[in-house]
């Protein structure tokens, strides 16, 4: 339930409109260079964030106007001019009738002007901090866009317009799971609520997970590691096995319920501060398919129906001991399907994800298969519950710092939620690292949407690209939507969070232009340090996507060359190289991507195609030794190894075994820098150990070009001409390009008949390159 009593201006409208003309019923709080006439009242009992509220109302009121208000408890006399924060002794006298704080539960507030008074009333929890929140933004024109960057205005005089509405948040618990929305202040002003918010006392608070129990909890609860050994039975049968490596609970069995609910009693009580526990399964598939688990999923056409019946028992014991806990469970994979009859329990709380859907445009609008199941999925939950969860997806994983338009879904999918009964949202986005791809507009819009998904999109995103960019606003504005455009239609390519850039619909000539605004959008805001910052970081993405859609380059290992700039990273790929790694040094925390690992290779490649090359400076050489560790095996294990050889000049070898003779060792000539046209010959050295008795080949090893399917040369040797030492073989003298490649086998053999090959092993030491003209 949520009632506005007027429609939100545009900012640099509302400005005006907020210090215009003294209108009926307003309530001047202050004037520049007059008194402090307005005093902030708060009740004696005031709990610490309504305390925080009056001391957060005094300092941005002094921002915005200079007047420092007083603090005053309310067991004094009524101030001439007064703004009453919570319930203070006067509040029902003014209001005219009692104060109903419960309806506004724990974080709605009503805002009303009895002039010469405001009203700010709300409960202790949340509701009066965010009231003020709510004064300052809508009247005072105050904005939190980032941790680093808010827009305090400056008036000459500030009044509150008549003004009589009560609000309620559209969700109980509002995440934007957004690096920079965890900062405390940031959310709080936001009237964010969620777990990983770092919400202290004074912002009132959060609803949070028990400490350890967030997500995933099967093997914290009842460990395979303690018990799999003795007990077997109390983990999932997979064709009739009791399955201990990435497995998930018997959820029939009464040992495991048992075991849970204590292990969790246990929990809850050294935290009991926490409203949500879950009781949940591990991250992969695996779910037990004995017979009393079988029945019953087959009977609820769902492995939700297992699910929700443990999840109820264990919920029901919980009860008895503490009536305010919530246990929730995922509805996730496996279990997102709705179970046929089972209903979850009042303090079940089942948390759907929509991992697998199409985020370019609202969940219902797009033709994409996942999305429609994901919906009647989630219709079907919100009938059952009326405390359904989601977890929802609003970035890009595999590169957070990839475009990914989402932005125009997000209000519809939010709006969805809400009118499913959704009371929970958490909206996973790149919580790891700063400035993905316009992360602070979609934490900021995010945080907008959980309290009132009714706010159209235009007039907050006007708000924010003129806030936050400043007269770069109009170019990043356009590239924005130019950008949204691209997954438009609805037959268009779906929008998934681990999708490529490489192979995305954004078009490269798009991108190409990309860049250029972004530049033109930073020179429009170069007298503005703060929002040149917010534009340089805002065009990482942009320059990211530009540099992954270069043609590849290679990556040279070897140098032959006299020409070595011929085989320089090429120009646009280092300038964009150089840029993005600047910008990742003055963002400061900027995380690539979910996977730590592709995170640490991305910057790898960056910072290597940024620098230059050490050989391009180096003296030209006419001959290069090329060790066995930069050949390609292939099979590795199966057909050959990497080897101490003490034979070996440096003591290493390649070891070919001799249960094959297929080319399993190359070198592509694309990774070394020749001189174009010139004839150069190969050597390699190796040795060959013989199977003793056999007389047959020992090698073959030859170049080959691969586009025109052809030999440029080569060699074989029978075991006879080898001898057991190392020694140089002259392989071929050719012109090389970029498509050929060496490669050497074992000895050829007839596989027919338990023939065997004539060497035991054939062990390659290195090559050699030689420019002959
Ligand atoms: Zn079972």
């Amino acid at each position: 339930m949520l009632r506005r009593v007027m429609k939100i201006p545009p900012l640099h409208l509302m400005w005006l409109w907020a210090v215009g003309a003294s209108g009926a019923g307003e309530v001047r709080i202050a004037e520049r260079g007059g008194p402090a006439e307005c005093a902030i009242v708060r009740p004696a009992g005031a709990s610490p964030s309504q305390v925080y509220a009056a001391d957060e109302l005094r300092r941005f009121v002094g921002e915005m106007t200079g007047v420092k208000l007083p603090v005053v408890s309310d067991d004094g006399p009524l101030p001439a001019r007064a703004i009453l924060l919570g319930e203070t002794r006067h509040t029902g006298r003014l209001l005219g009738g009692p104060v109903d704080l419960a309806a506004l539960g724990d974080d709605g507030f009503r805002l009303k002007t009895c002039p010469p008074h405001v009203l700010v009333v709300g409960g202790p929890v949340r509701g009066t901090l965010y009231g003020v929140y709510e004064l300052l933004e809508r009247f005072g024109g105050c904005r939190w866009y980032a941790s680093w960057h808010s827009v305090i205005p400056r008036h000459d005089a500030w009044a509150v317009p008549a003004v009589d509405e009560a609000q309620v948040p559209a969700f109980v618990m509002r995440e934007p799971f957004w690096f920079d929305m965890f900062d405390g202040d940031l959310a709080a002003r936001n009237r964010c609520n969620g777990n990983a918010m770092r919400l202290a006392e004074k912002h009132g608070g959060k609803i949070r997970f028990g400490e350890g129990l967030f997500v995933h909890t099967f093997n914290t609860l009842c460990p395979p590691e303690e018990f799999f050994d003795a007990h077997p039975e109390y983990f999932s049968e997979i064709d009739g096995r009791r399955v201990r490596e990435r497995t998930q609970l018997c959820l029939t069995n009464p040992d495991v319920l048992r075991i849970v609910t204590e292990r969790l009693l246990a929990r809850i009580r050294k935290d009991p501060g926490a409203r949500l526990f879950s009781v949940s399964q591990n991250d992969w598939q695996n779910f037990c398919t004995c017979p009393p688990c079988r029945a019953i999923d087959e009977r609820e056409g769902s492995h939700a129906g297992t699910m929700i019946d443990f999840v109820n028992r264990v919920a029901e014991d919980v009860e008895k001991e503490f009536p305010g806990v919530w246990i929730e469970t995922l509805a996730y994979q496996y279990t997102r399907k709705p179970p046929k009859t089972i209903r979850p329990r009042h303090n079940v709380v089942p948390r759907l994800c929509s991992i697998e859907c199409d985020f370019s445009k609202p969940l219902p609008e797009s033709a994409f298969e996942q999305n429609r199941r994901f919906v009647e999925e989630l219709r079907a939950w919100g009938r059952m519950t009326d405390k359904l969860y989601v977890w929802d997806y609003t970035t890009n994983f595999r590169e957070y710092i990839s475009p990914f338009p989402n932005v125009l879904a997000l209000r519809g999918n939010v709006s969805l939620f809400r009118d499913n009964g959704v009371v929970g949202l958490f909206e996973q986005g790149a919580y790891q690292g700063r400035h993905g791809d316009f992360a602070e507009l979609k934490a900021w819009l995010l945080a907008k949407w959980l309290w009132d998904p009714e706010r159209q999109a235009g007039p907050l995103l006007e708000d924010f690209f003129w806030g936050y960019y400043g007269a770069a606003g109009p170019i990043v504005r356009g590239y924005f939507d130019e950008l949204h455009g691209f997954h438009g239609d609805p037959a268009g390519k779906p929008l998934r969070i681990f999708d490529d850039i490489r192979t995305s619909a954004i078009p490269d000539e798009f991108l190409v232009r990309a860049v250029r605004m972004w530049a033109e959008a930073e020179i429009a805001v170069k007298d503005s340090p703060p929002h040149g910052h917010n534009v340089r970081m805002g065009a990482i993405p942009a320059l990211y996507a530009r540099l992954m859609r270069l043609p590849p380059h290679d990556e040279i290992g070897v140098w032959v060359t006299e020409n070595p700039g011929l085989y320089d990273v090429p120009p646009e790929r280092r300038a964009l190289a150089k840029e993005l790694l600047a910008r990742f040094g003055e963002g400061k925390n900027v995380r690539i991507s979910e996977s730590l690992e592709r995170h640490e290779k991305v910057l790898g490649d960056i910072a290597r195609w940024a620098t230059a090359m050490p050989h391009v400076t180096a003296p030209v050489r006419s001959s290069a030794i090329v060790e066995e560790a930069q050949l390609t095996l292939a099979n590795r294990g199966e057909w050959g190894d990497f080897v101490k050889d003490p034979l070996a000049e440096d003591g290493a070898a390649m070891k070919l075994f001799n249960t094959h003779y297929e080319w399993c060792t190359t070198l592509p000539f694309g990774r070394v820098a020749f001189d174009p046209g010139k004839k150069y010959r190969i050597r390699v050295r190796l040795r060959v150990e013989s199977a003793g008795g056999v007389d047959g080949e020992a090698f073959w090893a030859g170049v080959y070009d691969a586009r025109n399917r052809r030999s440029c040369g080569g060699i074989d040797r029978k075991v006879g001409a080898t001898g057991e030492e190392y020694a140089w073989y002259d392989v071929a003298e050719w012109v090389p390009e970029r498509d050929h490649y060496f490669w050497i086998g074992p000895g050829r053999f007839d596989k027919k008949g338990g023939a065997r090959s004539a060497v035991g092993a054939v062990y390659v030491d290195k090559l050699e390159l030689v420019r002959v003209e």
